[in-house]
This record gives C-alpha cells, sequence and structure tokens, in this order.
C-alpha cells in the first residue's frame, strides 16, 4: 500500500487494525517486514521522507548529568528513524553478555544465546554480513590473516573482537518499495503517538491517542501495540501516559526509564609502536575489509577479575592538530598569497614533512604508513545504573507533552573497569615489547571529562522474567498488560559493547515471530 500522510482529508479519525507498530525505524520497520502473515498491520510513523524542523523538535530535552550530547540531534525523527545516520558497525552479543554477573549489577537475560542465535542469524542475512562473529580464524581468513597475528594466540587472556560494517544503513530508502508492496500494511506518515489509553483495570491498552503536527487528531484500536520510537521516546511515552496506571505504564517496581546506557569510550594515553606492535589492530588496518579488530579481553579473564567488557582500539596519530590546522588553512588560503598566515603554514608543513606525507597517504588510502604513534581509545560496556535514566521535563513540546530529559550517569564498576582495562592493556603489551606508552591516569575526573558515548541508547524497558525486576518480559510484552510491546535497544538488560542495532533487527525479527504465532495458533500457555 502506498504510504499516507495522516493529515488526508480520507483518514478518518478512528482506525481498527490487527497490529499497531509505532515508529518507523530499525525496530519498527523490521517488525512490519516480518509481520507478513498477518492481516491487518499500521504503521505510524511521526515523519515524512524528509527531516522537518517541527518533528525534530519533539526530541528536544535537556542533559541534567554528565555532558552528552544534544538529544535533538542524536536521533532522528522521520522514516527510517536514527538508520538515516548509523554508520553500519555490527556485532553481535558475545555469550558472557547473557550470563548475568550480580557483582557488577549485571542481570542475567530472560533469554539465552541459544535461543536468539536463528534470528541473529536472519538478521546477519538481513544486513548482508558474511562472517560468523566469534569465529576469529574464518572470519578473516578471507583477508588473509593468519591466526599468528590473533593475540589471544600469544596471550590465554587475550580475545580480538571483530565488528563487521554493513552497506545496508539506510533502511528508509532500501526498504521503501517492498513496504509499499506488502498489502497487509498501511503506513501512516506525519502522526505521533501522544498518549497510551490503558482500560480501568490497567490491564489492556484500549487505544493510542495520536496527532499531526497540523492539529489532526486520530485514535486507533488494536488487537496488539508496539512501541518502536527508540529507547528515550518509549520511556517517555510510557511514563507520560499515567492517567490509569498512576507512575507510568509498566512501571509497578520503579524501572521504568531506568539503566540508561551508551557505549562509552574515552581518549587517553599514547603507544609508540616498535616493530612488534601486531598492526592488525591498528584501527585502519583492515578498513578497506569494512572489519575492524579490536583488542579485548577473554570471557574468563573478563569473568576472574570482574570487569565490564572492555576493549581497547589503537588509533594512528600522523601529525597533530596543528599540523592538520595548516593543512586547512593553506587549502583556505592558497588564492591569497598576500596573506602572511599563509607562510607560516606552509613552514610548519616542510618542518613536519614526514609526517605530513604519512598523514595525506593514510588519508588517501594506498597503504598505513607506521604512525608516530597510536592513540589508546578505551571503551567499555556500561554498567546498568538505576539513577542513569530518563525524567519527564517540566518542558513541553508542541503537543503540551514533557520532553524527556536525561541523567546520564556511571558507577564505580565503570570507572574501575576502564582503569583496570588500561593498566591490562599496558602490562602485556609491554611485555611483549610492542612499544613505549605515555600514559595518563584514568581518574574518575579524567573519565567524567573525556567520555562520549555512541549515539547508542540502551535500556529505559528493561526485559525481566518477573515483573518486580523489569518493564517487560522475554516476549517484550510490557507486565501485565496484555496487549502492550516494546521493541528496540531500551528492552535490553545489559549493553554488551556490540552495535545494538543488529542485535535490535534480531530481537524485532523475533518479536515478529512470536506475534505471528499468536495470530495463527492463538497466545502459548
Ligand atoms: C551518528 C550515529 C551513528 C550510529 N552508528 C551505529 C553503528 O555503527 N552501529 C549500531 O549498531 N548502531 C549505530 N547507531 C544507533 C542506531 O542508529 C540505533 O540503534 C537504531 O537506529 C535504533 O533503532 P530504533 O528502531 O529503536 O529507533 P530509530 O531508528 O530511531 O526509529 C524510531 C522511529 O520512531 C519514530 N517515532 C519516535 N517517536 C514517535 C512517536 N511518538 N510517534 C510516532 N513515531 C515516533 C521516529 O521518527 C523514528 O522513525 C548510530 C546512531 C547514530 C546517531
Amino acid at each position: 500500500m502506498p504510504f499516507i500522510d495522516a493529515n488526508d482529508n480520507l483518514i478518518p479519525e478512528e482506525l481498527k487494525t490487527d497490529i499497531c507498530i509505532i515508529g518507523a525505524g530499525a525496530a519498527g520497520i523490521t517488525l512490519a517486514r516480518n509481520l507478513k502473515t498477518v492481516k491487518d498491520i499500521i504503521l505510524v510513523e511521526s515523519g515524512n521522507f524528509e527531516m522537518s524542523g517541527a518533528s525534530q523538535s519533539l526530541y528536544k530535552g535537556k542533559n541534567l548529568a554528565l555532558k552528552y550530547y544534544d538529544l535533538l540531534k542524536c536521533r532522528l525523527r522521520y522514516m527510517g528513524g536514527t538508520t538515516n545516520h548509523w554508520g553500519g558497525y555490527c556485532r553481535s552479543n558475545d555469550p558472557i553478555d547473557y550470563e548475568g554477573r550480580a557483582e557488577l549489577g549485571l542481570p542475567k537475560w530472560p533469554i539465552s544465546k541459544d535461543e536468539l542465535t536463528p534470528y541473529i542469524n536472519l538478521a546477519k542475512t538481513e544486513l548482508d554480513l558474511k562472517y560468523d562473529f566469534f569465529e576469529n580464524t574464518e572470519l578473516l581468513k578471507d583477508k588473509k590473516i593468519s591466526k599468528e597475528q590473533l593475540l589471544e594466540n600469544h596471550h590465554p587472556d587475550f580475545q580480538t573482537k571483530v565488528f563487521q560494517i554493513t552497506k545496508k544503513r539506510r533502511f528508509r530508502e532500501i526498504y521503501k518499495h517492498e513496504l509499499q508492496k506488502q498489502t497487509n500494511l498501511q503506513v501512516l506518515l506525519n502522526l505521533n503517538a501522544i498518549h497510551i489509553q490503558l482500560n480501568e483495570q490497567g490491564d489492556n491498552v484500549k487505544e493510542i491517542i495520536f496527532k499531526t503536527i497540523k492539529g489532526k487528531k486520530i485514535l486507533i484500536k488494536a488487537k496488539k501495540f508496539i512501541l518502536s520510537c527508540h529507547a528515550i521516546e518509549n520511556a517517555r511515552l510510557l511514563l507520560k501516559s499515567n492517567d490509569v496506571a498512576k507512575t507510568g505504564i509498566g512501571n509497578t517496581y520503579d524501572h521504568l526509564g531506568r539503566y540508561f546506557m551508551e557505549h562509552i569510550y574515552l581518549k587517553a594515553s599514547k603507544l609508540i609502536p616498535s616493530d612488534s606492535f601486531p598492526k592488525l589492530y591498528d584501527f585502519k588496518e583492515l578498513r578497506d575489509s569494512k572489519l575492524n579488530a579490536n583488542l579485548s579481553f577473554s570471557d574468563n579473564y573478563t569473568r576472574e577479575n570482574q570487569l565490564l567488557q572492555y576493549y581497547c582500539r589503537f588509533y594512528p596519530v600522523y601529525v597533530e592538530d596543528k599540523e592538520k590546522d595548516s593543512l586547512r588553512n593553506i587549502k583556505r588560503n592558497i588564492n591569497e598569497p598576500y596573506k602572511y598566515e599563509l607562510y607560516n603554514d606552509i613552514k610548519n608543513l616542510v618542518n613536519n614533512f614526514n609526517d605530513v606525507k604519512n598523514f595525506l597517504i593514510s588519508q588517501f588510502g594506498f597503504y598505513n604508513p607506521a604512525p608516530k604513534y597510536y592513540q589508546l581509545d578505551h571503551r567499555i560496556e556500561q554498567a546498568p545504573n538505576p539513577d542513569s535514566r530518563i525524567i519527564l521535563s517540566n518542558d513541553k513540546d508542541l503537543f503540551g507533552m514533557p520532553l524527556a530529559d536525561i541523567q546520564w550517569k556511571l558507577t564505580d564498576h565503570d570507572y574501575r573497569s576502564f582503569k583496570l582495562g588500561q593498566a591490562k592493556i599496558v602490562k602485556e603489551l609491554s611485555a611483549m615489547g610492542a612499544g613505549r606508552f605515555e600514559l595518563e591516569e584514568l581518574t574518575p575526573d579524567l573519565i567524567r571529562e573525556r567520555i562520549k558515548g555512541h549515539y547508542h541508547h540502551i535500556g529505559t524497558t528493561r526485559m525481566s522474567n518477573l515483573e518486580e525486576d523489569g518493564v517487560v518480559d522475554k516476549n517484550c510484552k510490557v507486565h501485565n498488560v496484555n496487549n502492550l510491546y516494546v521493541a528496540g535497544s531500551s528492552t535490553f538488560p545489559t549493553a554488551g559493547y556490540s552495535g545494538p542495532t543488529m542485535m535490535i533487527i534480531a530481537m524485532s525479527i523475533r518479536l515478529a515471530n512470536h506475534l505471528s504465532n499468536d495470530f495463527l495458533y492463538g497466545p502459548k500457555k
């Protein structure tokens, strides 16, 4: 069916359907495409096919704790959602991610690795990824990288973790025609969910209230509803819909909006490499193969040392910022020879000729010359923290709905894992003669000052077996609400360190499968 602008006068003010999916990003589009056996689906999307300022403004919000990205810009509110930005880095969760480690506050996943593996394989196929994630030898064989080059074969505490980079990134373009042809599906554009209306008992969604920015109101009644509006917005809608359930839907035990996690990283310390530095771990080494190899620790080492998952990237540095500035200035001023600064910049480049030459060679991708040094880039999974959370703001959006502010906070486990992760890398690489380190101490102050996220929003509607421990059950259904489901990384109990999107796709295919079976055979007892 064609995409429909919800402002169209032919669209009635009340609609009925079997399944209503809210949000057409990675999760929502995957769900719609995989629910082909359900008779009637409506996929509702806040935006249109291009970004609009008015729709994007609904994502405003403040950062209340650690410095974070501008919430207005770090997710996208139009068809395809944040897949219009994503970088395509994929990796599936590691076995250790599912097991739960109480000493670090990491809950066990209600779904096992074996249960998810078939869906991860489907997601992998969906994204045209060729290799298994855990068999590095197989993965690297095509690139003529020998086992010898992997550090796990030299030290049992290491493990190489490889990301694959998909070319299938912009879901809005990739799936447009397929969605259009899907006869059981209507896609309503320019329509925003603003309130989830429960029945009086609070155990069923009666309808969801939607509005267009032009002011049209539409009610949708469905047998089942799925929220796939991305992590912060999923929590905002559930928290805000508090007329029947006074603290928000699915929030009897005060977990809703909590455990906001990112994949955090920070750059600190340098390694001046020797000839023994294992070149495979140079961040640029595998870029032509759409892969990158990261140096991490074995599950055993991670468990025994009570570490969060940690890995290190080695960023080659050829020139300092000053030389980069000179290159930029020369480009800008080349037609203005009377400018004195031009000659200063030329002098600076001539004085650092070799470094500049290597930098330019590396930029053009002919080959990777030896860098001056490697900048260490430390990355960890963030421990779930109830105080790291989404809070409804006193400020309102243009529908009068409270905006979502974010209070991003770390725990001592995060600080400790950064510190011990660096110490272990330095110890073992020094023992191997890989080079000389110039170290910075990873104090909590330095960490707070430098950390960044990857725009990966995780947690806020965590999955749990018991209602006491989370917001949704193992099938992503909100505990104690019969017909309301949540899709996306908001349901992940732990963040792991893999990019979330491939896991979002895997879990969305699983949810679509579960709901298709429900419609065909009735709910499983
Ligand atoms: C710069 C950048 C780089 C990234 N790189 C990577 C990467 O390399 N690897 C990786 O794994 N991940 C990456 N990500 C994260 C990735 O984009 C997200 O994980 C993914 O898009 C989330 O999918 P989603 O469906 O949950 O949300 P989205 O894709 O954001 O989709 C949510 C949809 O819901 C709609 N919506 C929201 N609220 C409402 C409402 N109230 N009513 C109706 N519709 C609504 C939105 O308009 C949007 O279309 C990156 C993100 C950014 C910003």
